[in-house]
């Protein structure tokens, strides 16, 4: 089954106050856009890729890019789960697996998109990368008071790149209402998710704190090489 990866990028950044849209914001003097999609490109697998850029961006996501045939750019919507389905909508007739990766996570590395890929192959419909959460996590109500505190060892922060089988990526988007991530509204469905190991390197640039812990983290992998 061929694989496709959905680059949702098209997100308009207003946290990280970098006066551009996230995806475009630099890191180490490249766009996030670019260094996520070297991850994504990366992985021998991914046959695919759909950037879903802002329709104020298309063209430097184009540009981004390059001449990379595999790579096409499509206009994003109003919020994610819009941008995803513009995402499902360029899919090639042969993309049997989808993966959907956040650009904000733009240092996750080939190899977990490789190890998601290979969890959807062994029969798993979908699949998320998750880490062990460190802090203790309560649940509160309106007025902040704690309502419980889950046992930790059965917590999990869930990343992207999520993997699926295609057809339920599509039939979790028809009926699967609104969740925080797509592998929720498959849950949503009834659907059965696994997750399997993620990875740090894969953390979310959200705020400019992010950003820094980004480019500390790229620094460290030049000094391995
Ligand atoms: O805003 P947040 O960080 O949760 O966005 C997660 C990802 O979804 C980002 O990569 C962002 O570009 C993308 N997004 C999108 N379209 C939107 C909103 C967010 O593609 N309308």
């Amino acid at each position: 089954m061929k694989v496709a990866v959905i680059v949702v990028a098209a997100g308009n950044g207003v946290r990280l106050g970098a006066g551009t849209p996230k995806a475009f914001a630099p890191l180490c003097g490249e766009p996030l856009l670019a260094h996520a999609l070297r991850g994504v490109l990366g992985c021998a697998q991914v046959g695919h890729v759909i950037v879903v850029a802002p329709a104020s961006h298309l063209r430097q996501a184009r540009v981004v890019a390059g001449d990379d045939p595999r790579v096409d750019v499509v206009t994003g919507g109003p919020d994610r789960a819009a941008s995803v389905k513009a995402g499902i909508a360029a899919l090639h007739a042969e993309d049997g697996i989808v993966l959907v990766h956040d650009a904000a996570r733009c240092l996750a590395p080939a190899e977990l998109f490789a190890r998601v890929i290979h969890a959807v192959r062994a029969g798993h419909p979908t699949v998320v990368p998750g880490l062990a959460v460190t802090d203790t996590v309560k649940v509160v109500d309106a007025e902040g008071r704690v309502e419980a505190t889950p046992d930790r060892e059965s917590l999990r922060g869930i990343q992207t790149p999520q993997g699926f089988l295609r057809e339920v990526l599509e039939h979790a988007h028809a009926n699967g209402g609104s969740a925080t991530d797509d592998a929720g509204l498959v849950g949503r469905i009834g659907g059965h998710v696994l997750v399997v190991d993620g990875d740090p390197r894969a953390l979310k640039v959200t705020s400019a704190l992010d950003l820094a812990v980004a480019a500390a983290l790229m620094e460290d992998g030049n000094h391995d090489k």
